[in-house]
């Protein structure tokens, strides 16, 4: 990722887009909802993503992890499938894209979304070592953290059913759009391709979920969620619900009620291009101007994975889902 626009500057900035907690239980104020999600789990997700080497389009890791992510949600018994496009990278070429999509409850007609991008960044256009700024960073918050999460929940609805079907995507190519060292004629639309293409597909059309929920770089120590400005423009209920069920589950502390700024992430397109609002949590620093120090680095490493900061947003979301009706 990303981009964030600031717009009362009317200036473009360029930006993208472990502690031993065991499971936790909580059982919210105002319902009879336990909550458990174990951040343990959350945390082998990412593990094994991370353990493939970097997920970058066109590698082997790519493809083992694809593989990976497939089985595991299939032995969650959710129906999975991949689907097969293309979108135009930054130099103009075609770029074969893999969104993985998995429907949880696939017959009910109340549906909610949840998504995240599953590749990896090819570059680390920002780390401070500049010989190694063409090699792929490990992404494991940066694309693993927010799948992580996902298929822990998706192991959650498994062993207690929701009212509300879940659809799953995790989308491919998020993260590879121009860097700033290599000098090619700037286009538009070259982050985010996965979702573009699922946008524009007959699956993305027919989405029939109420809204969506997007996760990027969720895994962080002490990591916190501003207010991004695109979510609150397209999809402000959803904000407020999604930051009530935060403080209902005691994580008020990491959804903060701040300005966070624009960012060009995966769900800038879902609210573009389907009938779904769509909001982002991810992690963002300095009101909104600035991610993590770890962001298109190496150093976004599982050393920079945290269980606290897993199971804050976990938490969150199974509150969000098990309250839908
Ligand atoms: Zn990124």
């Amino acid at each position: 990722m990303n981009r964030i626009f600031f717009i009362l500057a009317s200036m473009l900035t360029i930006s993208c887009g472990s502690s031993n907690n065991p499971a936790s239980t909580k059982a919210p104020e105002g319902n009879n909802i336990t909550i458990s999600f174990s951040a343990d789990s959350a945390y082998s997700y990412i593990e094994r993503q991370v353990a493939f080497g970097p997920r970058v389009p066109g590698t082997e890791s790519h493809t083992k992890c694809l593989d990976y992510l497939v089985a595991t949600l299939n032995s969650f018994g959710a129906q999975v499938s991949v689907q097969e496009g293309e979108g135009i990278d930054f130099y103009g070429k075609k770029m074969p894209v893999r969104n993985i999509i998995a429907h949880v409850g696939p017959e009910k007609a109340k549906r909610v979304l949840l998504c995240s991008h599953w590749d990896c960044r090819p570059f680390a256009d920002n780390d401070a070592d500049r010989s190694r700024i063409n090699e792929p960073i490990d992404g494991a918050n940066d694309g693993a953290s927010g799948v992580g999460i996902i298929l822990e929940i998706a192991r959650q609805l498994q062993q207690k059913e929701a009212t509300v079907g879940v659809d799953i995507l995790f989308f491919d190519v998020e993260d590879y759009g121009k860097p700033d060292h290599i000098d090619v004629e700037y286009r538009p639309d070259t982050w985010c391709l996965g979702s573009q293409y699922w946008g524009r597909s007959d699956e993305g059309q027919q989405c029939r979920a109420r809204f969506g929920i997007l996760l990027d770089m969720v895994g962080a120590p002490g990591a916190q969620f501003l207010r991004e400005n695109f979510s609150v423009a397209y999809a402000a209920n959803i904000v407020d619900k999604v930051w009530k069920a935060a403080e209902t589950t005691g994580h008020g502390d990491r959804f903060l009620f701040e300005d966070g700024g624009y960012i060009t992430d995966d769900h800038y397109y879902i609210n573009q291009l389907t009938d779904v609002p769509c909001i982002d949590i991810i992690h963002l620093e300095n009101g909104g101007t600035s991610f993590g120090a770890y962001w298109h680095t190496h150093d976004d490493t599982m050393k920079n994975i945290d269980r606290q900061t897993l199971s804050a947003v976990g938490e969150t979301l199974l509150q969000v889902i098990y309250n839908e009706r």
